[in-house]
Formats: C-alpha cells, structure tokens, sequence
C-alpha cells in the first residue's frame, strides 16, 4: 500500500508538478509500483519505439507484469489489454493504470496465454515481454491482420532460440540490447553488464 501511494504521489507530482510529465517513451522505473519484474527504463524505450503507437489504436501487452508497456502505450492515445497470470502483479497494473489516469484506457486480464487471449478483440499490436513459446506465438500470430505489429523480448536461451528461428520462418528484425551502467569499484567505478535483452520486431 505504501508503494502504491509512493508511485501515486510521484506520478501526481510530474503531472502538475512544475516539471511536468516527459513526453518521451521510457519513463523513469521508479513511477511504476513492480516487484522487480518490470522491462527496465532504456529496454522499454526500445520496446515502444519498436511498438509505435498511434491514438485509438489497441495493444496486446501479453505478459504485462507491471503494466508499464501498457500504461506507456495508452499514454501514446491508445487503448491496451493487459494480460497477466499473476493477480498479485494483476492489481499492481491496475494501480499503477489508476495512478497514471489511465484507467479507462487499460483492461487487466488475469489470465495465462494463450487461453486468455481467445475472446479478445483483435490488436493492432502486439507486446509479449517474457514467457513466450511456441505455444502462445502459434495461437497469437493466426489472429493478427496483415500490418499489425509484433514485438518479443527474451532474456532466455531458449525464447532466444524460439525468436531466431521464428525470424527465419517470417522475416522481422533481430536486435539485441546489451546495456550497462557505470557503479562503484573499490575506489574506482566500472561498467556492470545487464543481462542481454533479444527483440524481434515483425509486421504480420
Ligand atoms: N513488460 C513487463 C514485464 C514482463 S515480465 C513490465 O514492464 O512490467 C513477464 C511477465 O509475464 C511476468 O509477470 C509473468 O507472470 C508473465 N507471464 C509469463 N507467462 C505468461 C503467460 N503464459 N500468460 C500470462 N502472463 C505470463
């Protein structure tokens, strides 16, 4: 509870605040109440510039943990469903969905996919952060129209190896993120590596 209050206040705070809210995709990690898994603020830069939305267009955030893919999208002028197993991470996106006004524009489903996906209306884009397999890229990827955006991200070997070989299969961009962040070494300071994101971005 207190983080959500936290992250009600920060968001508050940039809105009316004198500094106003960034315009720019990739917002600061800490406006989001998460639990550590929540696409990192250079990584989802990445993942809506890929994602490019548009107003009134609709996404698909499979996977949404935080929501923040979704709540960056709806702030773009569009609608999200965000998709998620987890009801303890559920009620995070419909919070952080309330904090950033946005809750008329986002539609938690708790839910795994693909099963989840089946009533959904269909989307003009797609974002699946993680947990992706054959499985739920079959299920998905039959129901989009020609000209709808899809866009993976995996941390995995094996969803690495799953976007190579769907590349192969339907063409699409492969692109691997490697950031790192300067800290502290003794009485130095050092690059320390994040984990290597992969995104495959493809138009059906
Ligand atoms: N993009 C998110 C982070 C995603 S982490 C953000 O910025 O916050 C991946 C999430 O996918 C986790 O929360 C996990 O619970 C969820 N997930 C994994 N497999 C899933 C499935 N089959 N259906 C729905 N959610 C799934």
């Amino acid at each position: 509870a207190d983080d959500i209050a936290g992250n009600l206040v920060a968001v508050a705070v940039l809105a009316r605040g004198t500094q106003g809210m960034p315009r720019s995709s990739g917002l600061s990690d800490d406006l989001f109440v998460h639990d550590g898994q929540i696409t990192k603020r250079p990584v989802r830069a990445l993942a809506l510039s890929a994602l490019a939305p548009r107003p009134g267009e609709r996404l698909w955030d499979v996977g949404a943990g935080s929501g923040s893919i979704s709540i960056e999208w709806a702030l773009c002028g569009g609608t999200a469903i965000a998709i998620e197993a987890r009801e303890d991470r559920a009620a995070n996106i419909r919070s952080n969905a309330t904090a950033f006004g946005l809750a008329h524009r986002i539609t938690v489903v708790t839910g795994n996919a693909p099963e989840a996906l089946a009533a959904l209306e269909a989307p003009d884009a797609v974002f699946i952060g993680g947990g992706l397999g054959a499985a739920i890229f079959d299920a998905i990827w039959p129901r989009l129209a020609p000209g709808t955006r899809l866009v993976a991200h995996s941390v995995t070997l094996e969803t690495e190896a799953l976007l190579g070989e769907l590349q192969q299969h339907h063409g699409g961009e492969l692109m691997r993120i490697e950031i790192a962040h300067a800290g502290p070494l003794g009485r130095y300071r050092s690059w320390e590596a994040a984990r290597p994101v992969v995104q495959w971005s493809v138009v059906r």
